[in-house]
């Protein structure tokens, strides 16, 4: 079904699950690495493996990094917490049980406000926050010989503990209700916003394509807002931005579907396909196991004291939506041209642009104009770019003080990328100063109206449009490097035609 009729038929409500990995250097109860992409089953020990005999140790800085998530936002952290064993039979696990936060999580409640694009401006949201809890990361298991990738029709099946056993946390929302058609941006901000939070506070480097940020999307619908809650989804590990977008838009369209024809929504869990844009169902909840939660009787609990939870206070540091507005207050920015900087991903660098002595007009006007149409040719973020905000900063000076033209600035901005040095080293070995010398512009002018007498004849007649023919010339002397406006001046003056305006 069309998503316009759905949303003209049903209301959403989401339910976001974000899983971060702590970026700790050891693991969250022992002291194997956590570095990515290290051989298969080289970062294990009897601990995280679950041989006989081993004990799990709190690691103390995955504690600090889960009280710092939650304080960021605006949760209550409580004063005693404890884990809990999560039984279950899936191999990615050695143990056969996960370690994680069941009923005692260490933060409660709390909000986090996101700004959504619309078209009648941005509109921001307040999305609850449920629970921040800390668990174990789970294996990997790729399974090899079936077309699918997936268990069934599979020959074999590979699994890599190194992931098993690094800190996550598991942030929760509440339902989210009342965003009707914005569902699918709101599902998308909020994740953007939450990354950008734990990035802020540095306890994640929050990559979504290497997993260590994921989201698993629950979507219901139901006839109207004032309607019970309907039977939910769950998308797992949807693990990007624009796929949280496209998971929520598909599966509202896919329930609205099912429920138009009279049938009815299963509560299970689907998969996410990126290439197709679809899900596909997983386990059904109904024939799910019961994963017999019960306390881990090797760990103590965990209970913070109020003193060290204060400490931690003092140490967030300032928070992405405060920073915006602060930027906006300084760069005097509407709502709309700070979200394009934000969803360009280049407030960072713009930041750093203005730091480095541009105005914030001419550092928004290159990050999303010429470096953006150059990152997206190349694939990259903006911020990924070979180029410094400073050497941005400098080539902006260089075009203010009128020692480039705009096109000139862009042949220095594509020899830094190129990899030929700073812009005054691209400057120089190029050869793109501005020809500013009034005589050397003269000699080429003289030359252009010698050589072009009719046209000389008409301008001089009237048909001042003409000079365009005699200032390109000029411009092709000079290889470019003159200033076009300065040229026609100078022309003009030099035939004795009359400048009006
Ligand atoms: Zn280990």
């Amino acid at each position: 079904m069309p998503f316009d009729e759905a949303m003209s038929r049903f209301d959403p409500v989401l339910g976001l699950e974000v899983h971060v990995e702590l970026g700790t250097a050891t693991k969250m109860f022992c002291g194997c690495p956590t570095a990515f992409g290290a051989a298969p089953n080289t970062q294990t020990c009897p601990t995280c493996l679950g041989l006989p005999g081993s004990l799990p140790v709190v690691n103390r800085v995955a504690v600090e990094s889960a009280i710092r998530i939650g304080l960021a936002l605006n949760s209550e952290i409580v004063e005693w917490c404890r884990f809990a064993r999560k039984n279950y039979f899936y191999p990615d696990m050695p143990k056969d049980y996960q370690i994680s936060q069941y009923d005692e999580p260490i933060a409660v409640g709390g909000w986090l406000d996101v700004a959504v694009p619309t078209d009648e401006g941005v509109r921001t949201f307040r999305v609850q926050i449920e629970r921040a809890h800390m668990e174990e990361d789970t294996g990997k298991t790729s399974h090899q010989g079936g077309e699918t990738g997936r268990i069934q029709g599979a020959d074999y099946s590979l699994v890599d503990y190194n992931r098993a056993g690094i800190p996550l946390i598991e942030i929760v929302t509440k339902p989210i209700e009342g965003i009707g058609a914005l569902a699918p941006a709101v599902a998308k901000a909020y994740v953007a916003e939450l990354r950008s939070l734990v990035q802020a506070l540095g306890v994640s480097d929050a990559h979504m394509h290497q997993g260590s940020l994921r989201c698993d999307v629950n979507l219901s619908i139901r006839p109207s807002p004032d309607a019970p809650l309907g039977t939910r989804s769950e998308t797992k590990n949807v693990n990007s931005l624009r796929s949280v977008e496209r998971a929520v838009r598909y599966e509202v369209q896919r329930q609205a579907a099912l429920l138009a024809a009279g049938g009815r929504v299963v509560q299970e869990t689907r998969h996410w396909h990126e290439d197709t844009g679809l899900t596909t169902p997983g386990r059904s909840k109904e024939q799910a196991e019961d994963y017999r939660y019960f306390p881990e009787p090797d760990l103590v609990p965990v209970a913070p004291s109020r003193e060290w939870v204060e400490e931690l206070r003092g140490t967030l540091p300032e928070l992405p939506s405060v920073r915006r507005q602060r930027l906006q207050a300084e760069w005097g920015m509407s709502d709309f041209e700070l979200q394009n900087l934000v969803n360009a991903g280049a407030l960072g660098v713009v930041e750093a642009t203005v730091a480095d002595g541009a105005s914030p007009a001419a550092a928004r006007n290159w990050w999303l104009g010429e470096l953006s149409r150059l990152a997206n040719e190349r694939g990259v973020e903006v911020a990924e770019l070979p180029i410094f905000p400073a050497d941005v900063a400098r080539i902006i000076a260089l075009v203010d003080d009128g020692s480039l033209t705009d096109k000139l600035a862009r042949q220095v901005v594509a020899g830094v990328l190129a990899g030929e040095g700073s812009p005054d080293e691209v400057i120089a070995a190029r050869g793109l100063q501005v020809v500013s010398d009034d005589s050397a512009l003269l000699e080429a002018i003289d030359a252009a109206v010698a050589a072009d007498p009719d046209v000389v004849e008409k301008i001089r007649g009237g048909k001042v449009q003409a000079a365009g023919v005699l200032v390109g010339a000029v411009m092709k002397a000079t290889r470019g490097q003159a200033d076009a406006a300065k040229v026609r001046t100078l022309l003009l003056e030099r035939l004795g035609v009359e400048l009006s305006g």
